[in-house]
């Protein structure tokens, strides 16, 4: 492995390009501040999306990993100076992770976009992301208060936030760095220590925050990072007896498996797991703001993104109008390699192409309309993951394509006669996680906004992914618990409440 250490003697920006080439090397997980293969000896390879090829290692861990990686957790939080350290203490080593992050902003961009195949200017807007909610949840550790109770006089009640404790975290391939950032942040600022087992389709960020945590000073122990497939380490993290907590984010199916983990640990959950989110577009909307926006929404990381805006639902007497503006948006997207800045990546991994394919498939079979699609640029290399942004409507209400998350670049449009139609196609499928309403009339949106089951709504505007300060979670199966803004400090600490009889 290289030492990157070795590289500190460069200037600035030569050591920047070095590391970039040294993505290449071998990744090894990081447990009590120690670079370790897997005990095994086993890696895994790590696939560029863009062209198909292999081109670095990560150890593929098995139980006795995870076990020294919850162990060295154990220890830091039971014997180590984390969770006494002064709350502004803490915060000052997230604050100076944060920093660092922004030092290395280049070489993270770099390695993301690599790894997970989406643009570099996507990725650089990652990083970013990633970098603020370590300054957020710095700056937020030593402001979370409790409450004093009134009882009878003669006792005094109070409650404190306490941490749970040794905390997993089982992240996605689709936004390493900023889930790493949000569940980190907040988990490391509330006093907690972490074992995160980041996607084996993509996690190499996760691996270089973790160093760069070190270097920021976070004691060893307090962050641990074990890479693995999921069946393995994934399932081993999750019914880890080791654990006071649990956070996931991925897709149901292995929520599911996460949650009855923890269940067998009676030890508490946050779940993630996407979404089927609308936008809704009324008679009245300002096309010219919404259409780009709309657009970015499905095309942001390839449509790999549970908040992906996958359902537009327009006022049927704007069909036609939006159709063509829409028309123009998607005729003009161009996928191609991460570093060549198109408006598409490729997807993760030749798994995820297949699975979007299906898809296309499915459609094709319902013989659901294709309105409008981009193309794959001609130097995309063949061996890489693409798909074509492709538009599709009217769809069904009840179609998988209308239904199902299919974490590609695909749009379905869905026509609606009035507010209450829009409502029930809104709320209509299993998820609720993210919803846009764009209308000049207030007074509808507020209507909606309201009757909308989603965990976040959008007015005249959408953010998918976005929102370092805003509660992000789900209704109905796009999960449970909230992550971001102030709310996920609470979620990863316990309430604990303290009467005095002092008579
Ligand atoms: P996944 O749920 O299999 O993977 C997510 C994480 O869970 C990864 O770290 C993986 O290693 C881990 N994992 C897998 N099996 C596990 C197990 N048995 N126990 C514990 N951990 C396990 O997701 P995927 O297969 O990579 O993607 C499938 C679909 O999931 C996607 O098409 C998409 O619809 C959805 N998804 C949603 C999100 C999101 O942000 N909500 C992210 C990724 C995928």
């Amino acid at each position: 492995m290289v030492d990157l250490s070795d590289l500190d003697y460069l200037s600035d920006n030569l050591a920047n390009r070095a590391r970039i080439i040294a993505q290449d090397r071998s990744w090894t997980n990081i447990i009590d501040g120690k670079f370790e293969a897997a005990l095994s000896g086993h890696s895994l390879d790590m696939i560029e999306p863009s062209s198909g090829t292999p081109f670095c290692t990560i150890a593929r861990s098995g139980l006795e990993d995870v076990n020294a990686a919850v162990s060295a957790a154990r220890t830091a939080f039971e014997q180590g100076s984390w969770p006494q350290m002064p709350a502004a203490e803490r915060g000052r080593h997230l604050s100076r992770l944060s920093s660092l992050i922004l030092e290395h902003f280049e070489e993270l961009a770099a390695l993301e976009s690599r790894d997970t195949g989406k643009p570099l200017r996507q990725a650089e807007a990652d990083i970013t992301a990633t970098a603020r909610y370590f300054e957020y949840y710095g700056g937020a550790a030593d402001k979370v208060h409790g409450q004093t109770i009134p009882l009878p006089n003669g006792f005094t009640a109070m409650t404190l936030h306490e941490p749970h404790g040794v905390v997993g975290s089982i992240i996605p391939w689709n936004y390493p760095a900023q889930i790493m950032g949000r569940v980190a942040g907040a988990a490391l600022a509330m006093g907690n220590c972490l074992v995160i087992k980041p996607a084996e389709d993509a996690c190499l960020s996760i691996l270089r925050l973790a160093e760069l945590a070190l270097e920021a000073g976070i004691p060893a122990g307090v962050l641990n990072v074990i890479t693995g497939t999921g069946e393995e380490a994934g399932a081993l993290l999750s019914c880890h007896p080791g654990l006071d907590f649990i956070t996931f984010t991925g897709s149901p199916e292995v929520g599911t498996l996460v949650q009855r983990a923890a269940a067998g640990n009676h030890i508490g959950c946050t779940l993630e797991l996407g979404g089927k989110s609308p936008q809704i577009l009324f008679e009245d909307a300002d096309l010219d703001a919404a259409m780009p926006v709309i657009t970015n929404a499905i095309i942001q990381n390839a449509g790999q993104t549970c908040s992906a805006g996958s359902r537009l639902l327009v006022h049927v007497s704007q069909w036609d109008q939006v159709l063509e503006t829409l028309r123009g948006h998607f005729e003009k997207l161009v996928a191609n390699r991460h570093d060549a800045n198109a408006d598409l990546g490729p997807l993760v991994t030749g798994h995820q192409a297949e699975r979007v394919a299906g898809f296309l498939d499915l459609a094709d079979d319902a013989n659901i309309p294709v309105l409008a699609a981009g193309t794959i640029a001609d130097d995309a290399p063949q061996g890489g993951y693409y798909a074509t942004p492709t538009l599709f409507g009217p769809v069904p209400a009840d179609s998988a394509l209308a239904q199902e998350e299919v974490f590609g670049p695909v749009l379905s449009m869905l026509p609606f006669k009035d507010e209450e139609e829009a409502i029930a196609l809104a709320n209509g499928t299993p998820y609720g996680l993210v919803a846009g309403i764009w209308t000049r009339d207030a007074a509808r949106s507020m209507r909606l906004a309201r009757a909308i089951r989603a965990g976040q709504v959008y007015i005249n505007g959408y953010g998918a992914g976005g929102g370092i300060e805003l509660p992000f979670g789900g209704f109905k199966k796009s999960g449970h618990g909230r992550e971001k803004g102030f709310e996920g400090l609470y979620e990863f600490s316990a309430t604990k409440t303290i009467v005095m009889n002092h008579g």
